[in-house]
């Protein structure tokens, strides 16, 4: 992934290095389930921390306390490079699909604890997007196990997370994400739930939007992709569902099985095409 070539976006605000401490020490688990938990907490946004605490069935260990986050590094520059290149697909997108302007969020980094129009976020939040003050918060903690598990492979996952919550912002602006919870307030349980997987499918397929234009000036390439989609693959909410025995992790459940998750993702990046994301009106869920 060529995030360096990116255009890096003012929009991005720096949170960091506040009261609190950065959860990193994560007892007991192997790498390759801290590397799983991580991705799959940043793909499908669940905290990963709570699906490491349910593979290894008990609590996980606090970390001690870091503070003073540099302003610049890494992982800013990287966020700020993706958050860049959402703005100016979707500038594109909404000129020539939608003959419309595109208002892009702002994104709120953070390590401890952070204040959003949606509520207080603790460590370890995973990413987030708050329609109530149109910002997409993302929780650095992980963006460092990722980079400290998974290296440079990690990458495109930490994008696709990024792009799928810059999917809700868009939703928002298009006024779906409003429609779906109208909806919602007068529907049954089963129908509540179809329809929080179908938005979150939808923001799925727009993250693949995203990763269309961006692969055609070859930013990305089919092995980013490859990677994002077999970890994908192997972990959706039914694959947490069989984890779980009994403890619910709450997001986990309104994000469609990885089967969908893929199929949508695909369509999305295939098509570049936002009438390609209807995940409402259509029976193939
Ligand atoms: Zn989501």
């Amino acid at each position: 992934m060529k995030w360096s070539d990116m255009r890096r976006s003012n929009n991005v605000e720096d949170s960091r290095g506040g009261s609190g401490g950065v959860p990193g020490g994560v007892g007991g688990a192997s790498i390759g389930g801290v590397v799983i938990a991580v991705i799959a907490g940043l793909i499908f946004g669940v905290n990963p921390l709570e699906i490491l605490s349910l593979m290894q069935g008990g609590d996980v260990a606090p970390a001690p306390q870091r503070q003073g986050q540099p302003i610049q590094d890494r992982d800013s520059d990287f966020v700020k490079a993706v958050l860049g290149d959402t703005e100016d697909t979707w500038n594109r997108i909404f000129k020539q699909q939608l003959n419309a302007t595109y208002q892009a969020p702002k994104l709120v980094l953070f390590s401890s604890r952070v204040d959003s129009a949606c509520g207080f976020a603790k460590a370890a939040a995973g990413p987030f997007y708050c329609p109530a003050d149109d910002k997409v918060y993302l929780d650095m903690a992980f963006f460092k196990q990722v980079q400290a598990t998974a290296g440079a492979d990690a990458d495109f996952a930490r994008a696709y997370a990024i792009a799928h919550e810059v999917g809700h912002h868009v939703q928002n602006q298009l006024g779906i994400s409003t429609k779906v919870r109208q909806l919602q307030s007068r529907s049954d349980k089963a129908t509540v739930n179809n329809l929080s997987v179908r938005l979150e499918l939808q923001a799925d397929c727009f993250a693949g939007i995203w990763g269309h234009y961006t692969a055609e000036r070859n930013l990305i390439n089919g092995q980013d992709v490859k990677g994002a989609m077999n970890t994908a693959a192997q972990i959706g909410d039914d694959y947490l569902q069989k984890q779980s025995s009994g403890y619910v992790v709450p997001e986990a459940f309104t994000h469609g099985s990885s089967e969908q998750r893929v199929s949508w993702f695909d369509r999305g990046l295939k098509s570049g095409s936002l009438k390609q994301c209807d995940t409402f009106s259509t029976s193939k869920s």
